[in-house]
Parts: structure tokens; C-alpha cells; sequence
């Protein structure tokens, strides 16, 4: 529970020196798939952030005062609901196993929260993201000025507390490093064995089965995101879903899954010939993002921006465009105009973190605009987490060589920004082409 209390410690630390104040920070709440049955719950990563608390109905509050308070307003233990659903901690256990100062029931929300917020300078909390808690904040503070008479004052300013949540979560701790590289393992695997469960006339949903037997086997509780398994021209479809189709010899697989363990993601891709040995097209154009992501590793270091992966990464495929003739020019100019975007149309990485594509702005927040009117590209720092993912999709058209029609390949790997090279925490799968002929052949 120590790192939670160190989060709270240091949102209220930031709090006080913005002038202090209340953060008020509610769970997801559970959402019905149909009738009876409800979607997996997956609780708001904000929210478990700072508390650990995995239970829907569920709210955080933190007094940023000289003596910080946390109060967790959680479900109350129920006899009767306990028999159905399962265990509910209630507040009198959780204010003890969790560290929390106090604890409320969640039906007393109404109650204690225009209390709390008497008298404070500010609220914090997720400023339009649900209209549900917008309304209630409302609420809250009409019944705070409702005492005004009484000479109590109600808070005079809000701000979006995941402004300064995006900030903490962008730089991960040792105990989120260590969770990501379980994750990150626990992918690798389930890559490994979809290799090996590959072969010409599967379906592409019998390789994702392999995918979540492992996830699941290995104690993640769900996929960080819905597995791409494409096979063929479908790796050209950059969000793939259907993962229905039969696998043909001769035809390249690219899978595209990770699971998410405690509440951190994963995201590997790797592309793969389903017979097991690449055609020498697909050879040709697997070695340039390849090469390509080779760069964009190379690239991802503390004092480097987030973008220039991104930048090393697009100068290896348009060479690789030019010397394989799917577009004719120099490099430069390819890159000057952007056409290269044909065949690569995605950006090369994002942050990863409690969530796939993690929180935390891509810009220097608070930096002035630069020439182009943009702020300046985040400068990557140790403990920052992202993906380094460079691909080439070649969809079937006149004026492309026949033989690169309908080959998508990306590959993608997780690297934290360390004080040196990048640490790749999802190195376990293979990714040379060699490697990956060995591994299938086994
Ligand atoms: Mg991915
Ligand atoms: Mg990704």
C-alpha cells in the first residue's frame, strides 16, 4: 500500500502549493452489457492511482491541508449483497488495510462532501468528464453556499485534477516499472506460444484463444485491448477486429495483443509468416521496419524528445520505400511532403502505463509555442514508458509492385526511458526474422 500513500502524499503536496484545497475523485461505475449481466468491471485508473481500491462505488477525497487528509467513501459490508456478488471490505477494514485517514459509506457521499469542502480554497476533480459528477459537484457546492449566512465560504476555484495526475503517472516508479515488466512478460509468452499454434488453415480467433489462454493462465485479468490477429491483407486494416478469417500458406500473421496485469498494460506486435518462412518480398519489407524500429530504439533516450523516434523511425522506411520502389524520389522530399504516409500512417509510439494508450500530454505543458505555433515536443526522461511500433502497410493498387500487395507488418515493443539505452521489457519474443524461422520450426 506504500506506493498509493506516496501518491496521495504528493498530489496533496502539489495541491498545497497551488494554494490547497479538496480533490474529489470517484471509481468507474459498472456498466450492464445486457440485462442481468454486466461487463467486466474495470475500475477509473485515476482513481485506483491513489488508492489501491479495487470495488466499484467507490470515491477518493483528499484534504490538502498542512495536515493532508485521505478519506475513501467505498460500498458498506451487506450480508444479503455479499451472497451474490461476493466480498465487500466496507469502510471500517478498508480505512485499516488501505491506510486511508477515514471511511464513509458511499450513500453518505452527499452528506460528508459539502462538510468537507466548507471553508476550502478549491476543488479538484475531473472537470467534465462525466456529466453524473459534474451535476453532483454542483449539488455539493450549493449546499456549501447554502451556509453561507452561517459564515461559511465555498470554494472559489476548481481545477481538473488530472492535470497534475497526468504529470505523476507519465514518470512510472519503481513498483509500476517492476508491474509492467511482469506484464510485458506475460505477452512475450503469449506471443511465443501464438508462433508456434500458427499454420496455415487456423482460424485467426483459434490463435487469439491461444493469446488469452496464456494472458489468463499467467494471472492477468483481462487483455489491455482488443487483440489484433490479422492475417494477410487484414494487417493492412490498422484496427482489425473481425479475427475470423482462415489463414492461408504464403500469407503473413500480424498480432497485435498485451495483456493488462494489476492495471498495467502491455503492447506487442509481431508479423510472421504463417507457413513459418518469409517469401523474399516479405523479407524485403519485413528488414525495413525492422531496421526501422531498430533506429527508433536507438532514438528513445533521456534528453531526446518523444518525437524523434518517431522522426528516425520515418527516415529508415522511406529509404526502405525508395529501395524497394513502392515511391519514387529522395528521401528528404518524401518526407518533406509526407507521402511516405501512404504506406505508413500511424505515429511510432505512445505512453504506456495503467492505461494502453496511457495519459500525460506529448508537449511540454506550460512551454511557449516554437515557430510553428506548436509547444515543444515532450523531452524524455527516465521512468517515462512507451511503445516503439513502426510498420509498413502496402494495400493492392496499380501503381504498387505486385508482389508487396496486401503485406502489412508492424513491430512493436515496450521501453522505458532510462539515464542510458532504452530498457525493451517485451524482449522475450523474437523479432529477427531468423529467429522467429527458428522458433517455428521448433
Ligand atoms: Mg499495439
Ligand atoms: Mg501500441
Amino acid at each position: 500500500m506504500q506506493p498509493f500513500a506516496d501518491r496521495r502524499a504528493l498530489l496533496s503536496a502539489r495541491m498545497q502549493q497551488a494554494g490547497g484545497g479538496v480533490a474529489v475523485l470517484l471509481t468507474a461505475p459498472e456498466v450492464p452489457r445486457n440485462r442481468d449481466s454486466h461487463y467486466p468491471y474495470r475500475w477509473d485508473s485515476y482513481f485506483y492511482y491513489l488508492s489501491g481500491f479495487a470495488e466499484p462505488e467507490a470515491a477518493l477525497v483528499l484534504v490538502a491541508t498542512e495536515q493532508p487528509r485521505s478519506i475513501l467513501f467505498c460500498r458498506s459490508k451487506d450480508a444479503e449483497r455479499e451472497i451474490w456478488d461476493g466480498f465487500r471490505i466496507g469502510p471500517q477494514a478498508a480505512a485499516e488495510r488501505f491506510g486511508f485517514d477515514a471511511a464513509y459509506p458511499f450513500d453518505a457521499l452527499d452528506e460528508e462532501l459539502p462538510r468537507l469542502l466548507a471553508d476550502q480554497p478549491a476543488i479538484y476533480y475531473a472537470m467534465g468528464s462525466d456529466s453524473a459528477l459534474d451535476g453532483r459537484i454542483r449539488v455539493w457546492l450549493d449546499a456549501v453556499r447554502a451556509q453561507a449566512r452561517a459564515g461559511v465560504s465555498a470554494p472559489a476555484r476548481a481545477f481538473d485534477v488530472r492535470a497534475l495526475l497526468d504529470e505523476m503517472r507519465l514518470i512510472k516508479d519503481a513498483s509500476e516499472v517492476a508491474l509492467m515488466q511482469r506484464a510485458a512478460s506475460i505477452s512475450a509468452r503469449a506471443h511465443v506460444r501464438a508462433m508456434r499454434a500458427t499454420r496455415p488453415g487456423r482460424r485467426e480467433y483459434q490463435i487469439e484463444a491461444e493469446l488469452l489462454h496464456e494472458f489468463r493462465a499467467a494471472g492477468s485479468q483481462y487483455p489491455a485491448y482488443s487483440s489484433i490477429v490479422a492475417g494477410g491483407a487484414n494487417a493492412c486494416v490498422l484496427h482489425y477486429r473481425d479475427n475470423a478469417a482462415e489463414l492461408r500458406d504464403g500469407q503473413l500473421l500480424l498480432i497485435d495483443a498485451g495483456c493488462e496485469l494489476d492495471g498495467y498494460a502491455s503492447d506487442i506486435t509481431r508479423t510472421f509468416p504463417v507457413n513459418g518462412r518469409f517469401s523474399g518480398p516479405q523479407r524485403a519489407l519485413y528488414d525495413v521496419v525492422l531496421a526501422a524500429q531498430r533506429a527508433a530504439i536507438e532514438a528513445t533516450r533521456s534528453g531526446a524528445t518523444f518525437i524523434a523516434p518517431h522522426e528516425a523511425a520515418v527516415r529508415v522506411l522511406a529509404q526502405g520505400m525508395v529501395d524497394l520502389e513502392l515511391l519514387a524520389g529522395s528521401v528528404d522530399g518524401l518526407i518533406e511532403s509526407g507521402a511516405y504516409r501512404r504506406f505508413y500512417m500511424h505515429r511510432t509510439g505512445h505512453w504506456l502505463g495503467m492505461d494502453v494508450h496511457d495519459c500525460g500530454e506529448y508537449r511540454e505543458p506550460g512551454a511557449a509555442a516554437a515557430g510553428d505555433g506548436e509547444r515543444p515536443w515532450r523531452v524524455l526522461r527516465p521512468g517515462m514508458v512507451l511503445t516503439v511500433e513502426p510498420g509498413i502497410y502496402v494495400r493492392a493498387a496499380d501503381d504498387v509492385p505486385a508482389e508487396f500487395h496486401d503485406i502489412g507488418i508492424r513491430i512493436e515493443d515496450d521501453a522505458v526511458v532510462t539515464e542510458g539505452e532504452a530498457r525493451i521489457i517485451t524482449a522475450d519474443v523474437p523479432k529477427a526474422p531468423d529467429d522467429i524461422e527458428a522458433l517455428m520450426r521448433s
